[in-house]
């Protein structure tokens, strides 16, 4: 006899666990499953451990400019196994947390991978589970790519499991994740190599993002290494691993990181049993509503193909349930002007369009651009003074703001409200109208 339930939610990752406690908020009989941690992707291995190896990269950058600030920073050692053991001590307190929210919410948190029998009915370890709503948030995960040897490496997953610092890195892959884990790596000291297919990472950004990241690990490193195909890896007595491309060289390193993208973990659901076709990616083809074409089966985050950020799937899983749950039959997310940052070493931040893409959309003429370079002052007292540069993407006589990107320090955290004023359809006369607060980096923005 199946248990039943008003809403089950597959996966107990951000969409999942948000959509499922916003559910029983309503009030509704609500069941999470769940196949390995709670918290999924962004808490276990993503955003948070990648943050807190990011902050370590902060501190480790700190003490080089501590000398011309007059401290005595003479580092003696520094420990991979207390930052790991700190870094997982702080993910099982959100562990903690999600159990005991889930548990005053009052649902039924089931340990187990999910499969579906039929459009209505869940199978976990054995036992069916129904419900008049279902949501798949299952996510996804780290791509290999398929030539011999590529399993001498290790993805984003393995990363995070590393127990002692490896001294020569090579991490091949030219998104987010690759120049994340390679700024990481050679902030905390590892020799440390990025290997992109083409002649830039973050091709899909705005090209003076790219260029001063390209620029900015000239100079503090990691060692890029552009047209990298890799061909083979080889599996060295020593340990180490022997990357060749395509083109004849060859890397030997001690720890080769793939980060080449991510599939989304669709396949093992039995979806064709609830009668869902996948696109041809795997993705889970859904409408503005998160419908899937089967009534009362839905799905957010990263399996959907669309932007895989933590507060999309949230955002996505809490308007989801307020549709569904609060009577607001329209609720929506809307997935237009989504800020974004790339914890890079300095950190990238970004909304709208590219420079490229608003000419293409509005036509050269139309757009105008601003733009701001200088040193940021808390580099600016030491001797490894560091680019920011900034960018206003205007269109139109009005000159409504539809791009702004910056890469320097402390853009990271620059960004969320700036997005806000960009959302509500900013121009750049109410940039110019807010008075700047100074001496900060973000003025800047207002002083185009
Ligand atoms: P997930 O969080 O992946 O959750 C899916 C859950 O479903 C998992 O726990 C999985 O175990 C479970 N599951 C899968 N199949 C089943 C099944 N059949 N039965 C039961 N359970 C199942 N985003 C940001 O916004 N900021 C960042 O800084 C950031 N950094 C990242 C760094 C890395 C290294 C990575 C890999 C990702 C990062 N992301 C970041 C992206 C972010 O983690 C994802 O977009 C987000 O986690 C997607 O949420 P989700 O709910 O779709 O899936
Ligand atoms: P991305 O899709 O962002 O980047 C992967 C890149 O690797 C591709 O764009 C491609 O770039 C390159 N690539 C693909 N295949 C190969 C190959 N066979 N050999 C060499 N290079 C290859 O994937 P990520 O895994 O970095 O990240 C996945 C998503 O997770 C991101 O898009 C983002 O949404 C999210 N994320 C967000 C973060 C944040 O918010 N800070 C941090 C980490 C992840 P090219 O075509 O230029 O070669």
């Amino acid at each position: 006899m199946a248990q039943h339930f008003d809403y089950i939610a597959i996966g107990g990752g951000s969409g999942g666990i948000a959509s499922a406690n916003r559910a029983a908020m309503y009030g509704k009989r609500v069941a999470l499953i769940e196949a390995k941690e709670l918290g999924g992707t962004c808490v276990n291995v993503g955003c948070v451990p990648k943050k807190a190896m990011w902050y370590a990269g902060q501190i480790a950058d700190a003490l080089k400019y501590g000398a011309d600030y007059g401290f005595d920073t003479t580092l003696n050692h520094f420990s991979w196994t207390k930052l790991i053991a700190s870094r997982q001590a702080y993910i099982e307190r959100i562990h903690q947390s999600y159990e005991h929210v889930l548990a005053k919410n009052q649902i039924t948190v089931i340990k187990g991978f999910a499969r579906f029998v039929d459009s209505q009915t869940i199978e976990v370890n054995g036992s069916h589970y129904t419900a008049d709503h279902i949501l798949i948030a299952t996510g996804g995960h780290p791509h290999t790519p398929t030539i011999p040897g590529a399993e001498f490496g290790i993805d984003s997953d393995g990363f995070f499991e590393l127990q002692a610092q490896p001294k020569r890195v090579a991490v091949v892959g030219a998104g987010y994740i690759a120049v994340e884990i390679a700024g990481v790596m050679q902030a905390l000291g590892s020799e440390t190599h990025l290997l992109v297919r083409k002649q830039a990472p973050l091709r899909q950004f705005d090209p003076m993002l790219q260029e001063t990241l390209v620029e900015i690990m000239a100079q503090d490193g990691p060692t890029l290494h552009t047209h990298a195909v890799p061909k083979a890896v080889l599996k060295n007595a020593d340990d180490s691993v022997t990357l060749q491309l395509e083109d004849g060289r060859s890397i030997t390193v001690d720890c080769l990181i793939w980060a080449v993208g991510r599939a989304p973990a669709t396949h093992h659901l039995n979806l064709a049993a609830a009668g869902i076709a996948l696109d041809e990616q795997g993705f889970i083809p859904t409408d503005k509503y998160q419908n899937t074409a089967v009534a009362n089966i839905y799905a957010v985050g990263d399996n959907t193909g669309r932007i895989q950020l933590t507060p999309v799937a949230v955002a996505a899983g809490r308007r989801l349930s307020e549709r569904l749950f609060n009577n607001k039959p329209t609720e929506h997310l809307n997935y237009d002007l989504v800020p974004t940052v790339v914890f890079s070493h300095p950190p990238i931040g970004t909304i709208g369009l590219t420079e490229p893409e608003a000419i293409a959309q509005y036509g050269e003429s139309q757009v105008k651009v601003y733009r701001s370079q200088f040193t940021a002052m808390y580099s600016a007292l030491t001797q490894h003074r560091q680019p920011t540069r900034m960018k206003l993407v205007c269109v139109g006589t009005e000159q409504k703001i539809v791009g702004l990107h910056g890469i320097g320090f402390a853009m990271d955290e620059i960004l969320q409200g700036f997005a806000v004023a960009i959302k509500m359809g900013a121009t750049k006369a109410d940039f110019d109208n807010c008075v700047a607060i100074h001496p900060t980096s973000a003025e800047e923005f207002v002083t185009l």
